[in-house]
């Protein structure tokens, strides 16, 4: 297989789009803005989803289905938040279509509906509406739900998995009955993206809040992970909003506390979606394709034959088979590629791309020898291993790619954190290095405003951990408490 990818030096972006197509993760549709997501692509998503879902339920959460549409009324309801999504929302208008005179189907003039459809941006409005169903007092809550779902949002500038028209995700929608129970709520949710970006995609990831501008439409604080892409771009990765009591006033959703007074609701709500694929990309892969972490990998392990004649092969089919045993016993998920069909060379080349984490290839030697030679994707480097060691070895192997991949991606982040204290060494270090810029700022969103007409640069956070640190903001001089991160994003 002839991989012709674009060097990421050359030209990122196309290669990010080639690499998205030729590893088979997903392509463009008919539809614009929205993606066909193909089978390699949707297990690595479906890995995702179970291990999420696992720790989501851990943490308490039970999933729940509401519907695709939303009445516009009821998104009208809570005022900023129609208004942040206003301009993106696709209408169902029309419930039938027709023959028109000239034999073309057109949509039917009488089949109007009453009152419109929003197909769901996010759906908060649907499921607040039906909170106020199940909520009468204290003892109702917490409501701590989730939904695995595809939602819509008309996005004029889209790029596969990065941000599509239609994408899919999920979203916990929880209720409570005290403000603090609904920031721990919202903070817990956080950090459950934050260890699962970490220790399961080995994607570091900055804990932090948005500023007024990035805040989600609706929500009083934004909680985020921020990652830092190859090119030195951020990628918001994953949010959770605590939501205030705007949505159960909007909903009149009120409970019965203790004492018997009523009170309004306290919500939460957070959301990771297929956007992570992207980062899982743009974080880990090179030039030769994809590099997958294993415990994402659809496929840890592929074992490809080397040899001459259907001896040869017989003999070696025989050992490979004995090995895959050996390593699924351990829950390692492992391929035999025996095609006759394609040259090793081939199939080496193809698995590369694919970003399989391990190969182990077998020839004639290595039958003589009693050994198997084992290549790592991450680094490219190969060894040869004796036949009673292997299964530990690719264990541990697998364990320590795992570790190794986030070590690697944490030291370039880490690499591309630029404290700057004028606005000229602020545009210098985005133009020439880019990354996060940690800078002073006034706290107010006509500053943001202006940095990013300027440089189309946002701040991606307000890091949890920030130091209190007295200082004067890079573009006004006014007084600022802290520093907080800057960067161009996807
Ligand atoms: P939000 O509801 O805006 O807080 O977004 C929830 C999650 O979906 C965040 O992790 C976003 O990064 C992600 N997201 C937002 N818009 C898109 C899009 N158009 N395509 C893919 N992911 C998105």
């Amino acid at each position: 297989m002839s991989k012709n990818l674009t060097k990421r030096a050359e030209d990122y972006s196309k290669w990010y789009n080639e690499l998205v197509v030729k590893a088979d993760l997903a392509e463009n549709s008919g539809v614009r803005g929205c993606m066909v997501i193909k089978p390699y692509g949707y297990a690595i998503w479906e890995k995702m989803q179970a291990e999420l879902d696992r720790m989501f339920k851990e943490t308490g959460h039970q999933n729940a289905y509401f519907p695709l549409f939303i009445p516009k009324s009821y998104f009208s309801k809570e005022a900023s938040h129609v208004d942040g999504f206003a301009k993106e929302c696709a209408v169902v208008t029309h419930y039938r279509l027709k023959t028109g005179e000239d034999g073309k189907i057109e949509v039917d003039p009488d089949a109007k509906l009453e009152e419109e459809l929003i197909v769901r941006p996010t759906s908060e409005t649907i499921i607040w509406d039906t909170y106020r169903g199940w909520i009468q007092s204290y003892r109702d809550l917490p409501i701590l739900v989730n939904q695995w779902a595809n939602v819509v949002r008309w996005e004029m500038r889209t790029r596969l998995f990065l941000r599509t028209a239609e994408f899919l995700w999920q979203e916990g929608h929880t209720a409570h009955a005290t403000q603090t129970e609904a920031i721990a709520e919202a903070e817990q949710m956080m950090n459950v993206y934050a260890d699962f970006a970490e220790n399961f995609m080995a994607i570091p990831v900055i804990k932090g809040v948005k500023s007024a501008n990035e805040r989600f439409a609706g929500a009083i604080e934004t909680y985020c992970i921020e990652a830092l892409m190859q090119d030195g771009k951020a990628l918001q990765a994953g949010t959770s909003h605590f939501l205030g009591q705007n949505f159960a006033k909007a909903f009149d959703v009120k409970f019965a506390n203790q004492e018997g007074k009523q009170e309004y609701v306290w919500a939460t709500s957070w959301g990771v979606s297929t956007r992570l694929m992207g980062a899982l990309v743009m974080t880990h892969s090179d030039d030769n394709g994809l590099v997958l972490p294993p415990n994402l990998a659809p496929i840890q392990v592929i074992i490809v034959p080397i040899y001459k004649g259907d001896e040869q092969l017989a003999a070696i089919s025989e050992e490979a088979k004995q090995l895959m045993a050996r390593l699924r016993k351990l829950g390692i998920s492992v391929k035999y590629d025996d095609r006759t069909t394609h040259k090793p060379g081939w199939k080496f080349n193809e698995y590369e791309l694919k970003g399989v984490p391990v190969r182990i290839a077998i020839g004639p030697n290595d039958l003589a020898n009693g050994t198997f030679e084992v290549a790592r994707r991450d680094t490219l480097t190969k060894e040869t291993i004796l036949s009673a060691d292997i299964v530990s070895h690719i264990s541990d192997l697998l364990e320590e790619m795992q570790k190794d991949m986030f070590t690697k991606a944490l030291a370039y982040r880490e690499e591309h954190i630029t404290e700057v204290n004028s606005f000229e060494e602020f545009k210098e270090v985005l133009e020439n290095k880019a990354g996060f810029v940690s800078a002073h700022w006034d706290g107010t969103p006509e500053t943001e405003e202006k940095i990013k007409d300027l440089t189309k640069a946002t701040i991606r956070c307000i890091p949890l951990d920030r130091k209190e640190e007295a200082g004067s903001c890079v573009f006004t001089g006014a007084p600022s408490k802290g520093r907080v991160l800057f960067a161009r994003a996807y």
